[in-house]
C-alpha cells in the first residue's frame, strides 16, 4: 500500500481541457455575484469580471486557465509568507505573543483584541499579522526589503514589488489597523514603533503578484517545507504542518469552517480576491477574481476551488 499510494503522490492528478473549460464557464456564471473591495481605494478600480488559476505540481509542471498571469495586490495572501518568515527567524517564542484558534469576529475586530488582553486569535487576523510584522521587524536590519526579497527568492521573480499607491492608499484609510497597533502597543505586544510596522504591514500586503508566481512561492508547503525548484528547505516538516493546519482553521476569514466543509484545503484569501490552496505532498493552487462574497473571499475563486477538489478528489479531508 505505501508503493502504490507513494506513486500516486508522485504522479501528477491530470487536468483535461474539458476541465479547464468548465472553470471558465463556472467563473462566467459567478461574475456579478460578489462585490470587489474598495476601503483600499486602489484595489475598487480593478476590472471585476476576470479570474486566474494557475496549478503548480511539486515536479514543476504548471496548468494555467484565464489570467493566470496577470499580477494583483496580493494583501492578506501575503499574511502566509510573513507568518513562515517569522517562524524561521522567531521560532516557537512567537507563539507568546499571538494565539492559534480561528476567530469569529471581524477580521479587523479591536474589540476582540481588547477581549483578549492584546493577544491576537491567530497570525492571520490583521492584529495578528502586525504582531507578525512586529516580530520580523524586530529581527531585520532591513525590515522593508526582506519580505519582498523573500517572495523574489521563494516565486524567483526577481522584479516582483510593492506597488506604492496601493501601499499609500491602505496608510490613508487603515484607520482600524492603527487602532490595532496602537493598542498592541499599550499591551506590550509591539517592539517597534506603530508607524514603522504598519509601513511593512501595508507594504507586504502590497506586493503585486500574479496566480503563477503565488502557486510556485507556496510550493514548499507542499513539499514537507523544502521548495523543490531549488531544494532549499524554507521551515521544518513539522512547521508546514502546522503552518497548513493554521490555514484550514483560520485562512479563509470567519468563513474557514463553511471552506473546509466545501473546498477542504489549506488555504489563505486576501481581499484582492485571491485564495491561494495547498494539495499537500501534491501541489500549489492559486485562483484570483476580485469580486469578494460577504466574508471576503472570492466568489469565483471558491467556486473554481470547490469544482476542482471534487472533480479531482484532492479534498485533504
Ligand atoms: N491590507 C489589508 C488590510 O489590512 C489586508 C486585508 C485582507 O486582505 O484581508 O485591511
Amino acid at each position: 500500500m505505501a508503493v502504490s499510494s507513494d506513486q500516486n503522490i508522485k504522479s501528477n492528478i491530470e487536468i483535461t481541457g474539458k476541465i479547464l473549460s468548465e472553470i471558465s464557464k463556472l467563473a462566467e456564471h459567478g461574475f456579478g455575484k460578489g462585490t470587489v473591495a474598495d476601503y483600499i481605494s486602489s484595489l475598487g478600480k480593478v476590472n471585476p469580471n476576470q479570474y486566474g488559476l494557475a496549478v503548480v505540481y511539486r515536479n514543476g509542471d504548471i496548468v494555467e486557465a484565464g489570467n493566470s498571469g496577470t499580477r494583483f495586490s496580493i494583501q492578506s495572501v501575503s499574511k502566509l509568507f510573513t507568518l513562515t518568515l517569522a517562524m524561521r527567524l522567531v521560532g516557537p517564542e512567537l507563539w507568546t505573543r499571538v494565539h492559534r484558534n480561528p476567530s469569529m469576529d471581524r477580521f479587523n475586530s479591536v474589540s476582540d483584541l481588547e477581549n483578549n488582553n492584546g493577544i491576537p486569535g491567530n497570525p492571520f487576523v490583521n492584529a495578528g499579522a502586525i504582531v507578525v510584522s512586529d516580530a520580523i521587524a524586530s529581527r531585520s536590519a532591513a525590515p522593508n526589503r526582506i519580505v519582498l526579497d523573500f517572495m523574489r527568492t521563494l516565486s524567483g521573480q526577481n522584479d516582483l514589488y510593492v506597488d506604492q499607491q496601493v501601499a499609500l492608499d491602505e496608510a490613508e484609510t487603515g484607520h482600524r489597523n492603527f487602532a490595532l497597533a496602537y493598542l498592541l502597543k499599550d499591551y506590550g505586544n509591539i517592539s517597534n514603533k506603530v508607524d514603522d510596522v504598519l509601513s511593512l504591514y501595508f507594504r507586504h500586503c502590497a506586493i503585486e503578484m500574479s496566480c503563477t508566481e503565488l502557486a510556485q512561492a507556496a510550493l514548499y508547503l507542499a513539499n514537507d517545507g523544502v521548495d523543490p525548484k531549488s531544494g532549499q528547505r524554507i521551515v521544518s516538516a513539522e512547521e508546514t504542518r502546522e503552518l497548513n493546519a493554521l490555514l484550514v482553521t483560520s485562512g479563509m476569514y470567519n468563513s474557514s469552517g463553511e471552506f473546509a466543509f466545501r473546498v477542504g484545503l489549506p488555504a489563505k484569501s486576501g481581499v484582492s480576491g485571491g485564495i491561494l490552496a495547498i494539495v499537500p505532498q501534491r501541489m500549489a493552487i492559486c485562483v484570483w477574481s476580485p469580486e469578494l462574497d460577504t466574508n471576503g473571499n472570492s466568489v469565483v475563486g471558491q467556486l473554481i476551488l470547490e469544482y476542482l477538489t471534487q472533480k479531482l478528489g484532492i479534498s485533504v479531508f
